[in-house]
């Protein structure tokens, strides 16, 4: 079991969705590779989440699988069939120094011309701010909308051609 394992906590009293009445809900972030290592999660998703509550039982959390009422495991099977992630990567490619910031695809395509990329998986990098940070580094490459009725329609907010309405 990877070690790396985050926790956070899920204050109820912001969201009193997350959790029943005098409960509240946590998530354990633990680092697995992606689906090239040939892992089964269809079998092995419950076992590893019961490693990782007995680690935190014996670490941090002593009682913990006493006071669980409900779980629910997300594998990388999951980020690969539902949110079509390559491989199942749910932090897309791995964020080693070669593959960060201005080493990851950058917002123009180089192979592609009028190919543009935005997000995690782009300069320069995953996570939110990464991800806000990309879209504005795309706005700095774009070439300026071709003037039409479509492009002034999206400018003025509108979203309808101006000929269509
Ligand atoms: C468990 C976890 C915890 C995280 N915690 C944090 C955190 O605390 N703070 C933080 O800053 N970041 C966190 N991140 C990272 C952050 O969530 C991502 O970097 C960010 O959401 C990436 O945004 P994105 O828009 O590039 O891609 P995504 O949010 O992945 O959006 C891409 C969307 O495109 C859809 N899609 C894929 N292929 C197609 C297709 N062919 N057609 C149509 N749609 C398609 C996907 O289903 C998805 O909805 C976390 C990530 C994970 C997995």
């Amino acid at each position: 079991m990877n070690r790396s394992i985050l926790g956070r906590l899920t204050a109820r009293s912001t969201d009193p969705s997350v959790a029943p009445p005098g409960c509240d809900a946590f998530y354990v972030l633990s680092p697995v590779p992606h689906l090239d290592s040939g892992t089964d999660w269809a079998t092995e998703a419950e076992p590893y989440r019961q490693k990782v509550q007995a680690y935190l039982e014996r670490t941090v959390l002593p009682g913990l699988s006493k006071h669980v009422v409900s779980s629910r495991v997300t594998t990388p099977q999951h980020f690969h069939d539902e949110l079509l992630s390559y491989k199942g990567a749910g932090f897309g490619m791995e964020p080693r120094l070669l593959q960060s910031a201005w080493f990851r695809p950058h917002n123009r395509s180089e192979d592609v011309e009028g190919l543009y990329m935005v997000g995690a998986g782009t300069h320069p990098g995953a996570g939110v701010p990464g991800v806000l940070m990309s879209a504005k580094a795309l706005e700095t490459v774009l070439p300026p909308l071709p003037e039409s009725g479509v492009a002034r329609a999206y400018a003025q907010g509108t979203g309808v051609p101006l000929g269509a309405r």
